[in-house]
């Protein structure tokens, strides 16, 4: 008999397994909202011509090898991930104040993150917002911080619920870290105003918490890379410390090819120093060192201004075609007359919207109209087209009716 004879079948993920279940479903009509991967009009995956520039670019560069990498990555792709972040003209980086890592996307990036406090921190608690993404209770708890939540969403007005997240940050022992998303929260598409930003910032920082960004959705909240990147410069502004997580997977859809940074913004630059030499012990026994092609590819991309304006191009016309699908949606289900209030979809930022229906609603518009997306009802506007929304529209008037 095997020696693994009695181990359980685990569970399929929470989200990659909407895919699972959607693959496994016949019928011609089928359409996966569950992942949260950009799709065209025609309902296919994306390849940014800037990418494949960029790639062009590296194949016919016959100096290129594939040598191992530095255990924290790419040099040239570090600086510019952490300018891209944190502006051209960041007083951070001018005074060398910040310590960057290439890891492996933004799941990889908090993981080395959460494995950096774990080790080095006094206080190990993280406070991640309630609902988050599904990955980040896991990540932090396998990295051996405890996690605790702090209120985030109002499911009576669909928005946020600041009251709440004001008191719970406020009630945080000293020292404990604090995850936010920089924009477009995942999965509620609700994210505080400048305002509220610079009101969490002033008890963030009176509290002595440790902020922690995950930045997974850069340029393509807004279509501006600047504009989603304010939160986090208002906290660097202060002289502050934070932790950043960025992905390139969404912004440059380089989802498989593992492409992100962990940014260690510090006092001073012989902190930073020492804690870069701490982020190598880290890194080192876990994969050694990051892979070289997605991150080049990034680098040609941010390094070179023409390719770097042709991106800005064509992620803003990633983020135009979303909101341009919550509009559709919105009037698709106005038109057909459908209770309640669906203003929430227009107003919600980013890839997804936090829909409100409840998982027998899901359940419903799986099994009746072979729509899949995750049981909480979060949908992936990026995977809707002008074809497919009455559709969409047609199931969520049949659930909620
Ligand atoms: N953080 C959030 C909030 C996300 O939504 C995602 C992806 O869905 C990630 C992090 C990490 O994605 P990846 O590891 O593919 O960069």
């Amino acid at each position: 008999d095997s020696v693994f004879a009695a181990i359980a079948q685990a569970p399929e993920d929470p989200i990659l397994g909407v895919t699972v279940a959607y693959n496994k479903d016949s019928s011609p009509i089928k359409l996966n909202l569950g992942v949260g991967a950009y799709r065209t009009e025609e309902g296919k995956p994306l390849v940014l011509n800037v990418v494949r520039k960029a790639e062009q670019l590296l194949v016919n560069d016959l100096s290129r090898v594939k040598e191992y990498l530095p255990i924290i990555g790419l040099a040239e792709f570090n600086k510019l991930t952490a300018k891209l972040i944190l502006g051209d003209d960041s007083p951070a980086i001018q005074e060398s104040r910040v310590a960057t890592a290439q890891c492996l996307s933004g799941t990889g990036s908090l993981r080395v993150g959460a494995e950096f406090l774990a080790k080095h921190y006094h206080q190990r608690t993280i406070y991640i917002p309630q609902p988050t993404w599904g990955n980040h209770l896991k990540v932090f708890t396998m990295a051996g911080l405890s996690v605790k939540t702090y209120r985030y969403y109002e499911p009576t007005t669909r928005g946020l619920h600041f009251q709440g997240l004001l008191e719970d940050l406020g009630a945080a022992p000293a020292g404990s870290i604090v995850l936010l998303h920089a924009c477009a929260h995942n999965p509620t598409g609700v994210d505080p105003t400048v305002e509220q930003w610079e009101q969490i910032r002033q008890l963030i920082r009176s509290k002595g918490l440790l902020p922690f960004f995950d930045s997974a959705y850069q340029g393509f909240a807004s279509g501006s890379l600047d504009a989603d990147a304010q939160s986090v410069r208002m906290f660097v502004a202060d002289g502050g410390e934070c932790f950043i997580a960025q992905s390139y997977a969404k912004n440059m859809g380089l989802y498989g090819e593992r492409v992100g940074a962990l940014s260690i913004v510090c006092k001073a630059a012989d902190v930073a120093s020492r804690v870069e030499s701490q982020l190598k012990l880290v890194i080192r026994p876990m994969y050694s060192n990051p892979p070289i092609h997605g991150a080049s590819i990034a680098a040609t991309i941010l390094k070179n201004s023409d390719m770097y304006n042709e991106w800005k191009i064509e992620l803003k016309a990633m983020a135009d075609r979303i909101i341009s699908m919550r509009k559709q949606l919105f009037d698709a289900l106005r038109a057909r007359g459908t209770p309640g209030d669906w203003s929430h979809i227009i107003k919600q930022i980013g890839m997804f919207t936090f829909t409100g229906l409840n998982s027998d609603q899901v359940a419903f518009m799986t099994k009746k109209y072979h729509i899949y997306m995750t049981s909480d009802g979060r949908i992936s506007m990026a995977g809707l087209s002008s074809k497919t929304a009455p559709h969409l529209a047609d199931a969520i008037h049949a659930a909620v009716t």
